[in-house]
């Protein structure tokens, strides 16, 4: 399967409008039993090197997942999280920060959810709040959020230099699928507990949330933690290009199984009584 994840990277110093990637977009690709193949043999890949990663012990993966509501972090992590161990993994949900969280400074508590070497974290909601609903609800004098890219970016170099990769998804739809998607939970008796009335007040804002995104993206995509703005709307292929970039993340990673300290060979089937 022949799949383009660059296109989707925000690459840092250009200009990037949120507008350049269509949120129904699939790459050219259709549904079909192909591309479910191919998500699964993604799904196995991740298995393998998570395997290479959780036994060298030496590095860990950070995957960071933004996204407006009903956009489908929840979904996402059900799916990929389907091609990783649990035992090397932990997915942390950011909720609105406790008085005291808001004691300390904002990445103190994002710091001490950090993976352990070994293992892959996911976060559900991030530091980013502190850019996105912060920025748009202005929970914070703007001079103090202009600072947060900075030091973001430097939290996120520190994290790569000792050994933690981050990659960080915006799930992208549009506010008219994000209708639909409401509604459906009001449809449907079984998805009504999703229903927040409180989510319309942000839904309201979807322009000063899209603008705060933008900002977002063109100001913390950097080398060493890129920025992918994953088209969302259609989840199968959503599915595809994060498994894949996790896959090649992994990859590129090149986990390699621990040094023995002992000699096979002086365990000899007799030996093991
Ligand atoms: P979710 O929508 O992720 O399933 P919740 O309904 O509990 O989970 O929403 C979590 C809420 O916490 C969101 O409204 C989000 O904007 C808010 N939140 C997370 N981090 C922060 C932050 N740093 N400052 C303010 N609000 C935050």
């Amino acid at each position: 399967m022949d799949l383009d994840l660059e296109q989707y990277r925000v690459t840092p110093g250009h200009d990037f409008k949120l507008a350049s990637i269509s949120p129904d977009d699939t790459g050219g690709i259709q549904k079909s039993d192909r591309s479910k193949d191919a998500f699964n043999a993604t799904l196995r890949e991740i298995w393998d090197l998570q395997e290479r990663l959780y036994a060298e012990g030496e590095q860990a993966l950070l995957l960071v997942l933004q996204a407006m509501d009903t956009a489908g972090k929840d979904s996402t992590i059900r799916k990929v999280a389907s091609g990783i161990n649990p035992q090397g993994c932990r997915v942390y949900s950011f909720k609105v920060p406790s008085a005291n969280e808001l004691a300390r400074d904002f990445l103190w508590r994002v710091h001490a959810q950090v993976p352990r070497k070994g293992h892959i974290g996911i976060f559900n909601r991030s530091h980013y709040e502190d850019v996105l609903v912060v920025r748009v609800k202005g929970l914070a004098p703007i001079e103090v959020v202009d600072k947060r890219y900075e030091q973001i970016n430097e939290f996120e170099q520190l994290l790569h230099e000792t050994g933690t990769r981050v990659i960080k998804i915006m799930l992208h739809i549009s506010k008219e699928y994000q209708r639909e998607r409401l509604l459906r939970r009001l449809r449907r008796e079984d998805k009504l507990w999703k229903f927040n009335p409180g989510d319309l007040k942000e839904r309201a804002r979807w322009d000063d949330y899209m603008e705060a995104y933008e900002i977002m993206l063109n100001r913390c995509s950097t080398e060493a933690a890129p920025w992918y703005v994953v088209p969302a709307e259609n989840r199968w292929y959503r599915n595809l290009v994060i498994g894949g970039l996790i896959r090649d993340t992994l990859t590129e990673m090149n986990p390699e199984l621990p040094d023995l300290d002992f000699d096979p060979a002086d365990y000899p089937p007799e030996s093991i009584v």
